[in-house]
């Protein structure tokens, strides 16, 4: 359907075992929604392969979210040369034709739109069908369809904060532009992309998660006017 090359960057086989510990480990409830292994009455190797599946899952949701910008950039003409994933997500490379500031926002709102879509659609059907799920293959089941399901929603709220380089900061960037031109727009979204990162790093270093920090400081990291102009 789309036709580019995906890359699995080495970083991505790093961090892979660690969130199939950390899913074989935890079991969170996230607003009537499982994710994780510990609490099901399993074998610890059969919990250890459910996480390890549940890990690759988590990678399945960030390809479909760069599917649906791939997607979109197809659509409209652009050639996508590829898509990389790495351990804090992945990367659509398309080539950046002459009219590409318009094409921008259509392109970011289409990952959005995609994981927020199919996280909804997932969420509802296990919120639907909960109660039919018995024994142990139920119960992992109904936990790679929560747990899939959350994926796919959180990263596509995930992207929609105003924050460059990520999707919402694409946005916001584009919906400034229109009202107060591309340079005090640029520069307006980077403030705002600073602020947001630095928020995310207080949160994480409040909440004890290091993945949080991470994700602050190399948001922060990317940053820059120059690559504003792009
Ligand atoms: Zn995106």
């Amino acid at each position: 359907m789309i036709g580019a090359p995906l890359y699995l960057h080495a970083s991505l086989f790093m961090i892979l075992p660690l969130y199939a510990l950390a899913f074989t480990y935890i079991s969170y409830d996230i607003a009537g929604f499982p994710i994780g292994f510990a609490k099901a009455e399993l074998p610890f190797i059969e919990k250890l392969l459910l996480g390890a599946v549940l890990a690759i899952f988590l990678y399945i949701a960030i390809l479909i979210h760069e599917a649906g910008h791939a997607w979109a950039a197809k659509y409209k003409g652009y050639h996508v040369k590829g898509i990389t994933l790495f351990f804090v997500g992945g990367i659509s490379e398309m080539e950046h034709p002459r009219d590409w500031p318009k094409g921008e926002a259509d392109v970011a709102s289409s990952g959005i739109i995609w994981s927020v879509g199919l996280g909804a659609v997932l969420l509802s059907v296990y919120f639907l069908t909960e109660t039919l799920y018995k024994g142990w293959t139920g119960i992992a089941a109904s936990i790679f369809l929560s747990g899939f399901g959350l994926f796919n929603l959180f990263l596509g709220l995930m992207n929609a904060l105003p924050i460059l380089p990520m999707d919402g900061g694409v946005l916001l960037r584009d919906l400034l532009r229109a009202e107060i031109g591309l340079a005090r727009s640029s520069a307006l979204t980077v403030l705002v992309s600073r602020a947001g990162s630095m928020i995310i790093i207080v949160a994480g270093i409040y909440f004890i998660n290091w993945i949080l920090v991470l994700v602050g400081l190399l948001l922060l990291a990317t940053i820059s006017p120059r690559q504003l102009e792009s």
